[in-house]
C-alpha cells in the first residue's frame, strides 16, 4: 500500500502532529505519458508554515484534506514518458507520498554521480539558491564589508555566511545555541557567532561582533533580534529580508519599532524577495553553487530524519531549531 499525509485542519499559532493525518491507498498506476516516484527525500522548511494558513500569499494554500507538498528527491521506477527512464532521479515539489505519479511538468533531473542526491534539497537545491540570489542579487557584497545573517545556522543562512568569506566580508551568524555557535565559527569559518537564547543584551553582543557597523543584514528570522540589527546598520546597507519564522506562528502581528526614520538616516534600501524572482539565473546559480561546493569553498550540513511517518514532525522541529543546516526527512 502507498502511504500520504493530508492537511487535517489549519494549525492555529504553532502546528501539531494532530494538523497532519496519515492515509493510505492503492498504489498509483502509471497512464501513458507518466512515471512512477518513489520518495526518496523530503524537505521541510519553515515557509510551508504559510502555506498551511489560508492567507493570500504568493503561492496558493495547501487544500485541507489533501497531501501536503514540498521539495523531494525521487526515483523514478517505471516510466511511460519518453522524457524519463527507470532509475533516473528527479527533484521538484510534490506530494508527502511515499510512491506517487506524475506527468514529469516541473520535476528537474539529477545525477546522483556528480554530488550526494541530498544536496539537491539543500546547498544545490532551493534554500542554496535563495542565499545566493538574496545575498548576490541584492546584498551585493564587497570585500572588507560586514554582513550579518540571523538563522545563521539553517539551511539558507549557513549558505549565507560561506558565501559572503568568499566575498572577502567579516560574517556574524546569529543562532539559538552554543552547538551551534561553535559550528559557525569552526566549520564555516564565520568571524563570530552570537546565541541569541542566551546573550543578556543582543543589541550589545552584535554591536561588540561588529565594530565597523553592519553593511548587509540577510535577515531570516524577522522580530527582536532584527530589531537590534537594524539599529547598528551602516551608511548605504542593505536590509534582505529573506524570512521571518520569527513570527510564522503568530496569531496577531506584533508592532516592532518603525524602520523608516533608520533607513532613511543610514540611506539604507530594505529588499525582500522570493526565491523565484530570479528563476531565470537558476541554472547558472546551480553551476556556481556546484563549482564552490565541489572545491570545498562551501561545505555541506545536513539534518537528516529517517522515516516517513516522522516528516510533521520534522517540520514542527524548525521552529524549535532542532536543526543544523538543511533539515530533511530519509524515506
Ligand atoms: P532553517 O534551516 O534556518 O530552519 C529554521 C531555523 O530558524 C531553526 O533551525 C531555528 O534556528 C530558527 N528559528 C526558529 N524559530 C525562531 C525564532 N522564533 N527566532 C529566531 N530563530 C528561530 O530554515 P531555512 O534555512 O529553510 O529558512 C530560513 C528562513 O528563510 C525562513 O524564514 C524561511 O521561511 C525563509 N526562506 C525564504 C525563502 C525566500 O524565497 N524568500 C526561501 C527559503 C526560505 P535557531 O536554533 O538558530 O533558533
Amino acid at each position: 500500500m502507498n502511504k500520504g499525509i493530508l492537511l487535517k485542519s489549519r494549525p492555529v499559532g504553532r502546528p501539531q502532529i494532530s494538523d497532519f493525518e496519515f492515509i493510505t491507498e492503492d498504489m498509483p498506476i502509471a497512464e501513458t505519458g507518466e512515471i512512477i516516484l518513489k520518495t526518496i527525500y523530503v524537505s521541510v522548511d519553515p515557509y510551508l508554515r504559510g502555506r498551511m494558513s489560508d492567507a493570500k500569499s504568493y503561492i496558493p494554500p495547501f487544500q485541507l484534506e489533501k497531501p501536503v507538498q514540498s521539495g523531494i528527491v525521487a526515483e523514478v521506477l517505471e516510466s511511460k514518458n519518453n522524457k524519463f527512464l527507470k532509475g533516473d532521479f528527479v527533484a521538484g515539489s510534490l506530494d508527502w507520498k511515499t510512491f506517487q505519479k506524475s506527468n514529469g511538468a516541473g520535476l528537474l533531473k539529477i545525477k546522483p554521480s556528480e554530488v550526494p542526491l541530498s544536496a539537491y534539497q539543500g546547498i544545490l537545491g532551493m534554500t542554496g539558491l535563495t542565499a545566493y540570489f538574496g545575498l548576490t542579487e541584492i546584498g551585493k557584497p564587497k570585500s572588507g564589508e560586514t554582513i550579518v545573517v540571523s538563522g545563521a545556522a539553517g539551511a539558507v543562512g549557513m549558505v549565507v555566511g560561506q558565501i559572503g568569506k568568499i566575498f572577502g566580508c567579516r560574517v556574524v551568524g546569529i543562532v539559538g545555541s552554543d552547538e551551534k555557535v561553535e559550528l559557525l565559527k569552526t566549520k564555516f569559518k564565520f568571524d563570530d557567532a552570537i546565541n541569541y537564547k542566551t546573550t543578556p543584551n543582543i543589541y550589545k553582543s552584535i554591536a561588540k561582533s561588529c565594530p565597523d557597523g553592519i553593511d548587509i543584514y540577510f535577515d531570516n528570522v524577522g522580530g527582536e533580534i532584527s530589531d537590534a540589527v537594524l539599529s547598528l546598520i551602516n551608511k548605504f546597507a542593505r536590509v534582505i529580508i529573506c524570512g521571518a519564522i520569527a513570527n510564522y506562528n503568530d496569531t496577531e502581528l506584533p508592532v516592532g519599532p518603525r524602520v523608516q526614520s533608520k533607513l532613511l538616516v543610514k540611506s539604507a534600501l530594505m529588499q525582500g524577495f522570493i526565491v523565484s524572482d530570479f528563476s531565470n539565473k537558476i541554472p547558472q546559480a546551480i553551476v556556481q553553487l556546484t563549482n564552490w561546493f565541489q572545491e570545498g569553498k562551501i561545505i555541506n550540513q545536513e539534518t537528516i530524519v529517517e522515516g516517513f511517518e516522522n516528516i510533521p514532525q520534522a517540520f514542527i522541529d524548525l521552529f524549535d531549531g532542532k536543526n543544523q543546516g538543511k533539515m530533511m526527512v530519509k524515506i
